[in-house]
């Protein structure tokens, strides 16, 4: 049976959301992946029911929420549909234990206490039940958040960028958290963000947005290792793309860089351009016996930059083309290579992945950043 079923548009102005996914297992995760600004909030919103759309359909394990044909629109307390704001957004004024008995709000009062009681020790809250929020460290709010969102029993919960105010330490331990929980949680999650890392780690599939448009849902494994759209290769962290058509049989003609390129992977009709991570390149010096040797997919550079990052190096390199690459390797290997001025850069086939530019071929601005070498974008 389908856990969730989404199928919404919405205008907002110039932007206008348009957004199609199913969530089938019961206790999947899914993340909803896409830069700032590309709708990702203004969709958990319609599913919680705080925002509603203009069309479409939601529907939660067989409950219709939201339906515009049909002019069923479920008030969110209907809707039994958790939501883990960025702030937690717990009541100040109120302790632990009446926080997570305000998330059972509606049940006899017996049921809230039992509740309460529950969730708190699943919570480990034990012994802070009358601490305010501000008295509680950032692990414990984090988890009396969760610890209300589960009194309301919800069938659904839907988590927007928990960790992004947060850096460092504090964070690894909120997502260590925050994963036992949601493995724990017998329903499915909507988990919202831009950070493929944490996608990776935490989901099981994933949905990418691209400028309010929803690709085809993908396992999360599948997105990094063969993306195929642009917006999925570029928000998966591929830090180089050209613009590309079919030139044979497995042969993309690669208009940025200059070069055509065989490729394993599969090519669909409509390909528009082509992504190399930039981790994926084998290096030769120009000149050396090796790069002669290399054969296929060679693509001969002129070095532009080096950039000493923190665990590597980066290189950016100017292709025949006129469009730079970016290649990143072990500081130690870039080292052995002698500091050349003329690189050849050799993309195994099989890295070399056919991409869909959805819609109206206009590229998003992060080709533009990526290029420029420096950096702000995640390693890739
Ligand atoms: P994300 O969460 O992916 O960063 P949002 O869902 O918050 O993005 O916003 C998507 C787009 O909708 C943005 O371009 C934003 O400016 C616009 N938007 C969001 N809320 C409103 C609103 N209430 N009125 C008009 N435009 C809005
Ligand atoms: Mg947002």
């Amino acid at each position: 049976m389908t856990t969730l079923e989404v199928d919404i548009t919405k205008r907002l102005g110039s932007f206008s959301l348009d957004v199609s996914f199913a969530i089938e297992r019961p206790d999947e995760i899914m993340a909803l992946l896409g830069p700032s600004g590309c709708g990702k909030s203004m969709t958990l919103k319609c599913i919680a029911g705080i925002e509603r759309p203009d069309s479409g359909r939601i529907v939660l394990g067989g409950r219709t929420l939201f339906d515009s044909s049909a002019h069923v629109d479920l008030p969110p307390q209907q809707r039994r549909v958790g939501y883990l704001f960025q702030s937690y957004a717990l009541f100040p004024t109120m302790t632990v234990e009446q926080n997570v008995r305000a998330g059972a709000a509606g049940a006899t009062r017996e049921e809230r206490s039992a509740r309460a009681a529950r969730e708190i020790a699943a919570m480990r809250l034990e012994g802070l039940e009358h601490r305010k929020p501000a008295q509680l460290s950032g692990g414990q709010q984090q988890r009396c958040a969760m610890a209300r969102i589960l009194a309301s029993d919800p069938e659904l919960i839907l988590l927007d960028e928990p960790f992004s105010a947060l850096d460092g330490y504090l964070r690894w331990q909120l997502e260590l958290e925050l994963t036992d929980v949601l493995r724990g949680f017998p329903g499915g999650a909507v988990y919202v963000s831009h950070n493929r890392d944490e996608v990776y780690r935490m989901c099981d599939t994933v949905c990418v947005l691209d400028r309010g448009r929803s690709d085809a849902k993908v396992g999360v494994r599948e997105l990094f290792a063969s993306p195929a759209t642009l917006a999925a290769a570029l928000i998966s962290g591929c830090k180089n793309v050209s613009r590309a058509r079919v030139a044979g049989p497995g042969l993309l003609m690669c208009d940025d860089w200059g070069v055509t390129l065989e490729t394993s992977l599969p090519v669909s009709e409509g390909v528009t351009h082509v992504g190399i991570r930039a981790h994926y390149f084998q290096a030769h010096a120009a000149g050396d016996g090796a790069a002669s040797a290399a054969g296929g997919n060679a693509i001969p550079c002129t070095v532009e930059r080096v950039i000493d990052s923190t665990f590597s190096t980066i290189v950016m390199a100017r292709t025949p083309g006129g469009a730079s690459l970016r290649y990143e390797c072990e500081k130690d290997a870039w080292a052995a290579l002698g500091n050349p001025a003329q690189l050849v850069l050799v993309a195994p086939p099989q890295t070399v992945m056919p991409l869909v530019s959805a819609g109206n071929g206009e590229t998003p601005d992060a080709i533009t950043l990526d290029n420029t070498g420096k950096g702000g974008a995640p390693r890739a």
